[in-house]
């Protein structure tokens, strides 16, 4: 029925009410015309000032009563909500996985599915906790309702609904989503706020073990690092070899071509070095144009040969910068762990002095200690 049509049906039944009552003798109480009462009809009372905008809700419907249903639909619209419908539980738990609401209000007792049995269902989808679930009930339903919320709902409206006790829970519902939604954007925010920090904390981490210039491990890191797989090695009964790397005459390159370059030659030879290593090798900047490796698992013979491999290449390939073809050329000594070495340090102490006879016996040389 048109709204408008509906305070002058009432009147009309009045009027009749009156004739009926004049013709029986019966005295009846005044009643204003409807028409009148609903002109007077004051704006929906909101408290002054307290009320807040919220944004309007996809509400689902649940109600096997066609004129239940279509009752509160029409309310529901009116409030500005947008409102999907269901006759029952099945239908309802049908439209919920093609377009979730934001809020449910579902009768309870309805064929197909109940609205018990739609609400546990609901629950258990991927997204279903987020719902807002809010069950029509009749009034004496209190047994009834022990259970409804056990099942999983949030409130509950007692039929005949009054327009305004719908309106005011739906106020509450609309409340908790929106916390639920500024709580579901929070924690997006935060988890990426961790996920950068882990990247950044990643990128501190690397930052504080290797050398900038280079890429490889800094001296700082080798030595925290070093013992413990020289430990490692002790244990094991493993052999375990050092390469102390020194570039001839690079104060040269320095003076001539200046430190721009030089810098480049030692990124390129930090490329050579990585050439020649295993991924289980440690390839270290000891110093400014001064290198150290360690080669798990590897005997003398096989550190001279990884050695002199590095020094020929070196000495057979010009380096390119800057439109400069450069022959270099560098001095390795190598030591392998043996029983006289009580530690790390004794054994890169060994390769060092190797490096130092290279360096004395005409630079270009591989040298092994003795
Ligand atoms: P030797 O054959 O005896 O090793 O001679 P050398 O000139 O290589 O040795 P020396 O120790 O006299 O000089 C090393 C030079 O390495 C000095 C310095 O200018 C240069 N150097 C050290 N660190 C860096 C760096 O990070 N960048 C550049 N471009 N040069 C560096
Ligand atoms: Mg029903
Ligand atoms: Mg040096
Ligand atoms: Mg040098």
């Amino acid at each position: 029925m048109d709204p408008t049509h509906f305070p002058r049906l009432c009147d009309e039944v009045v009027q009749e009410w009156r004739d009926w009552s004049a013709q029986l003798s019966i005295s009846t109480p005044r009643q204003e015309s409807f028409s009148l009462l609903e002109r007077r009809q004051p704006a929906p009372a909101e408290p002054a000032g307290a009320e807040e905008e919220l944004p309007p809700l996809h509400i689902l419907v649940v109600e096997d009563e066609a004129s239940q249903r279509m009752m509160l639909q029409r309310l529901l619209q009116i409030l500005g909500h947008q409102v999907d419908v269901a006759a029952n539980g099945q239908e309802a738990f049908e439209l919920v996985q093609k377009q979730p609401p934001q809020l449910v209000i579902t009768d309870l007792a309805m064929p197909e599915m109940d609205g018990m049995e739609l609400i546990r269902r609901l629950r258990a989808l991927p997204d279903g906790r987020q719902l807002y679930i809010i069950v029509l009930t009749i009034l004496d339903d209190e047994d009834n309702l022990a259970a409804v919320f056990s099942s999983g709902a949030d409130d509950f409206i007692s039929k005949p609904i009054p327009p305004r006790i719908l309106q005011a829970r739906l106020k509450a519902g609309q409340r908790i989503i929106l916390e639920q939604q500024n709580l579901r954007q929070e924690q997006a925010r935060l988890r990426r706020h961790l996920e950068e920090l882990s990247i950044d904390n990643r990128l501190a981490q690397e930052a504080a073990q290797t050398d900038g210039l280079t890429g490889l491990y800094n001296r700082h890191y080798a030595m925290r690092y070093l013992p413990q797989i020289w430990e490692e090695a002790r244990l094991a009964q493993q052999p375990l070899s050092a390469l102390m790397l020194d570039i001839d005459h690079f104060k040269v390159v320095n003076d001539e071509h200046g430190h721009d370059v030089g810098d480049n030659i030692l990124q390129q030879f930090a490329g050579i070095l990585r050439l020649f290593c295993r991924r289980t090798d440690i390839i270290c900047r000891f110093g400014g144009e001064e290198f150290l490796i360690i080669l798990p698992d590897t005997r003398l013979p096989t550190a001279i040969q990884v050695a002199e491999r590095i020094r020929a290449t070196l000495a057979s390939r010009n380096l390119v910068t800057a439109g400069l073809s450069l022959s270099l050329t560098v001095s390795i000594g190598v030591a392998e762990n043996e029983a006289q070495h009580k530690s790390v340090e004794a054994l890169i102490k060994s390769a060092d002095q190797a490096l130092y006879r290279a360096k004395r016996t005409g630079r270009n040389r591989v040298e092994a200690a003795p």
